[in-house]
């Protein structure tokens, strides 16, 4: 358990890292948009010393963004890390912590804890980013700007640094956002939906035939139960193989469904069983549905699906729902009722009511 726990976060760790390095190169592309506009700027404001860190800043994303491309990951962070660590405090010190240049460090927070780096590393790291940042603005106390700007353009420069910082958090928000919800439909198709067939799986149909039951009690719609099970399926993998026996299941997983109603819920129960929950059905329309599926099944070309002369067909027991049935006793009669079918010689549609069962426990 533990084991399994340790690679469960291995495992996100490493899908938190690559979407971080989804996520890197339309940074560095913004950034050294950003940094192009820096330098016109600059230029314009008479700053020519800062206008050119900034075609260095350009350079160093340039970099980044091609090393991210060729997966030189660690160089990459590394270029950019050095860019803002040292772009940030250059900006400082040259025009004032009013330049708001201090802002993109906190960029590196969010940045950091969706890396895939350690959650130790992460926080040292953002121990030293603090220790940075707070040194930073303990040094602009004591020292006076070195190439100050007009104070019209140092509150132009302020409002620019921080409107992109603002449209950098929101963005990385909405990208990881969009990631948190798509990793959440993932996971709960694997927990929910059997990867062969594209069916419910067994779980995941046990739950909805507690709801139907529960909506039975309340409000007392019949519900009918299906169980299909491959006639001599064994001989079929023997003789076609393996391959071919999961080709044939996948394919009755499409069949099943295309017989059934929307509101009908088709699984996969077992290796070669599937689960039929028909809501708001008697037992006769049950029946017939049965009987539907079962000469679907019979009458499918299934050369053209698997390439080889084989017979394909399914036995059906069918029950549905009683007073004082639970999901055990309403899926038991209609495995008794498959039971049958198999002993009466397959390939056909049974079913087992309440009364016949109460009299057989008697
Ligand atoms: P019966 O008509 O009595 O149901 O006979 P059967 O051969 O279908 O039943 P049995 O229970 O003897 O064998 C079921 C076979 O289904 C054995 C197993 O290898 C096969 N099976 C179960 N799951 C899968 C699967 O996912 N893929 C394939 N190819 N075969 C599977
Ligand atoms: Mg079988
Ligand atoms: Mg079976």
């Amino acid at each position: 358990m533990q084991r399994f726990g340790n690679a469960m976060q291995t495992g996100a760790r490493r899908e938190r890292g690559l979407t971080f390095w989804r996520v890197m190169p339309r940074v560095c592309q913004l950034a050294a948009a950003v940094d192009v506009s820096f330098f016109f700027l600059f230029y314009f404001l008479g700053s020519p010393i800062l206008a050119w860190i900034n075609v260095a800043s350009v350079a160093m994303y340039t970099a980044a963004y091609y090393a991210i491309k060729s997966r030189q990951n660690r160089l990459a962070i590394t270029l950019v890390w050095i860019e803002v660590v040292v772009h940030s405090a250059l900006g400082t010190i040259m025009i004032g912590w009013d330049s708001g240049f201090h802002y993109y460090l906190l960029m590196f927070v969010p940045i950091l804890c969706v890396s895939s780096v350690r959650p130790r590393t992460v926080v040292i790291l953002i121990l030293l980013l603090w220790g940075y940042y707070v040194g930073l603005d303990i040094l602009m106390w004591f020292i006076e700007p070195v190439q100050p700007i007009p104070s019209a353009g140092l509150f132009g420069v302020h409002v620019f640094n921080l409107s992109v910082v603002f449209a950098m958090f929101s963005y990385l928000s909405f990208y990881y956002m969009s990631v948190v919800v798509s990793a959440q439909r993932k996971l709960r198709k694997l927990a929910t939906i059997d990867s062969l067939t594209e069916l419910f799986n067994r779980r995941h149909a046990s739950d909805m035939a507690d709801n139907e039951i529960a909506r039975f009690r309340r409000v007392g719609h019949p519900v009918a139960f299906m169980l299909l099970d491959v006639d001599h399926f064994k001989q079929i993998n023997d003789q076609y193989g393996h391959e071919t026996g999961d080709i044939i299941l996948a394919e009755i997983g499409k069949i099943v469904p295309a017989q059934l109603r929307t509101q009908d819920i088709a699984a996969r129960w077992g290796g070669e069983e599937f689960l039929v929950i028909l809501p708001d059905t008697g037992i006769d329309s049950a029946l017939a549905s049965a009987e539907r599926i079962r000469v679907a099944l019979c009458d499918h070309d299934w050369e053209a699906v698997t390439g080889e002369q084989v017979k394909v067909t399914v036995s059906v027991g069918v029950s549905e729902l009683g007073e004082g049935d639970d999901r055990g006793s309403v899926i038991s009669r209609a495995d008794r009722a498959l039971y049958r079918g198999k002993a009466g010689g397959r390939n056909r549609v049974e079913t087992e009511v309440v009364k016949e069962a109460a009299a057989q426990q008697r």
